[in-house]
C-alpha cells in the first residue's frame, strides 16, 4: 500500500482539498520548467499570476496544478486549480510505482553513505541531513528566483506603460504649444 509520507510537489496547499497533502517531500524528478514559465497567465484571487506545480500525491501523481504564488504565506489566497485531467488508473499506479522507487534508490544511496561512515570517520549522517536541508534550501531559492523574476517581469511592465504616458504627455505639451504659438501669430 502507500507509504504514511505525504507527497506533494514543493508549494503544498495545506488546506488537503484535491488531493493536494502537505510536507516536503519534494518531487521525485528536477522539474523542466520554472514554475511560472508558462503563457497565458492564469491569475488567483490576488490578481497575480498563479506559479504551476506538479502534484505528486498519492492521488494525483504527476498532475498539474495553478496554486496562489503567496502559497505557505500568510497572504495565501488559497487559489488552486487543476490543469491536467486525472489520468487513468493504470498511469497512476505507474507513477506512484516510479515515484517510490526514486525515493527508495535515494533512501538506499544516503544508508549506503551512512554505512561507508566507519571507513573514513565521517558524520556521514549529519553529512547527508545537510545534504537534504540544502536540497530544501535550492528549491526554496527557486521559488524565490522565480517570483522575483515575476516581480521583474512587472515592474517592468509598469515602466513601459509609465514611459509611453510621459511620451504622449510631452506630444501633447509640444502640440499644445504649437497652438499657443499660431495663436499668438
Ligand atoms: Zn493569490
Amino acid at each position: 500500500m502507500a507509504e504514511s509520507t505525504s507527497w506533494v510537489s514543493r508549494s503544498a496547499a495545506s488546506s488537503g482539498q484535491g488531493g493536494i497533502g502537505s510536507g516536503r517531500q519534494g518531487a521525485p524528478v528536477p522539474y523542466r520548467e520554472g514554475p511560472f514559465a508558462y503563457e497565458p497567465a492564469v491569475l488567483c484571487w490576488c490578481q497575480m499570476k498563479s506559479a504551476r506545480w506538479i502534484s505528486w500525491s498519492d492521488d494525483n501523481p504527476g498532475r498539474r496544478y495553478y496554486r496562489c504564488q503567496r502559497a505557505r504565506s500568510a497572504a495565501d489566497c488559497r487559489f488552486y486549480e487543476w490543469i491536467d485531467a486525472e489520468d487513468p488508473k493504470f498511469l497512476k499506479t505507474l507513477l506512484l510505482d516510479l515515484r517510490n522507487a526514486v525515493s527508495g534508490l535515494k533512501k538506499e544511496n544516503s544508508e549506503l553513505k551512512m554505512a561507508a561512515a566507519s571507513a573514513d570517520g565521517c558524520n556521514w549522517e549529519e553529512i547527508v541531513q545537510m545534504k537534504q536541508q540544502i536540497d530544501v534550501f535550492h528549491e526554496e531559492k527557486i521559488e524565490m528566483t522565480e517570483a522575483l523574476n515575476e516581480k521583474d517581469r512587472k515592474i517592468e511592465e509598469k515602466d513601459a506603460t509609465l514611459q509611453l504616458v510621459v511620451s504622449k504627455m510631452n506630444s501633447e505639451r509640444t502640440s499644445t504649444a504649437g497652438t499657443c504659438r499660431l495663436q499668438e501669430s
